[in-house]
């Protein structure tokens, strides 16, 4: 599995686009556009019922696929449901775990810990959303994050935090235009690793790839990664729009 010293850039596609066409149209538009990108590690992830015809047309391209939501199973009775395993074959490297859209549907952290490891276990990528709901003047949003990477992270073996993706995504900030400050994902940033730092220490920390989501824009992104030296963003409603998501990328290029 590769590790993301470059950066990363995913876009959500959540539950857009309408038509298998309109998907296709996207996903070969995504390529095209960024098909001379190569200091940036580019990830997309159609809805589930899109993988497959999206994996021929990503095959051999710069851009890799990820999910939206697994289950912690391998496979069984678990209607409406869709495993690691069986994403695998369509080529899946990420997988997107706890998106602030599905906690607030009722998924919990013990189910989310168990989405991370099972992801982990298909050596894909766990891409953990992490995010208050709001930023109150104590500052206690910052135990919500903790609490919230400390169950996601249970029983996760040191040497697979490189694998890891953090995103954070304050929810106040996911598809209101709202963007965080440089500053506030920068402190953000600090505390994560921090964080990660005391539940595996610092090497562990260091390897983990951390992101910021939450109304990334092209014009936001640039300062945004430069001056809150984040290693990339999920972005949700711009990776719907093929010029915008290949400036958010190449923003974060050299
Ligand atoms: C998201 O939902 O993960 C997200 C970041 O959405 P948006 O970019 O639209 O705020």
């Amino acid at each position: 599995m590769a590790t993301h010293k470059k950066p990363l850039i995913v876009g959500n596609w959540k539950m857009n686009p309408l038509t298998r066409t309109d998907a296709v149209t996207l996903a070969k538009a995504v390529v095209q556009q960024t098909k001379k990108v190569s200091d940036v590690s580019i990830v997309i992830a159609p809805p589930t019922l899109y993988l497959g015809e999206i994996a021929k047309v990503v095959a051999r391209s710069q851009v890799a696929l990820g999910v939206q939501h697994t289950h912690p199973g391998p496979v069984g009775a678990y209607t409406g449901e869709i495993s690691p395993a069986q994403c695998a074959q369509y080529d899946v490297t990420y997988g997107i775990v706890g998106h602030s859209e599905r906690r607030a549907r009722g998924e919990t952290d013990e189910q989310i810990n168990a989405e991370v490891l099972m992801l982990l276990k298909q050596k894909m990528h766990p891409i953990i959303c992490v995010g208050e709901r709001e930023r109150d003047a104590q500052a206690n949003f910052y135990s919500v994050v903790e609490g919230q990477l400390t169950s996601a992270l249970q029983s996760v073996p040191t040497a697979r935090y490189r694998d890891v993706v953090i995103a954070y995504e304050p929810v106040w900030a996911i598809g209101t235009g709202a963007t965080a400050t440089p500053a506030d994902v920068q402190e953000m940033r600090l505390f994560i690793i921090k964080v990660l730092t005391k539940l595996a220490g610092r090497a562990a920390a260091a390897a983990a790839t951390i992101l910021y989501g939450g109304s990334v824009s092209s014009d936001t992104s640039g300062a945004l990664y430069r001056e809150s030296s984040v290693n990339g963003f999920l972005v949700g409603g711009a990776s719907l729009k093929p010029a915008d998501f290949t400036k958010i990328i190449t923003s974060t290029g050299k």
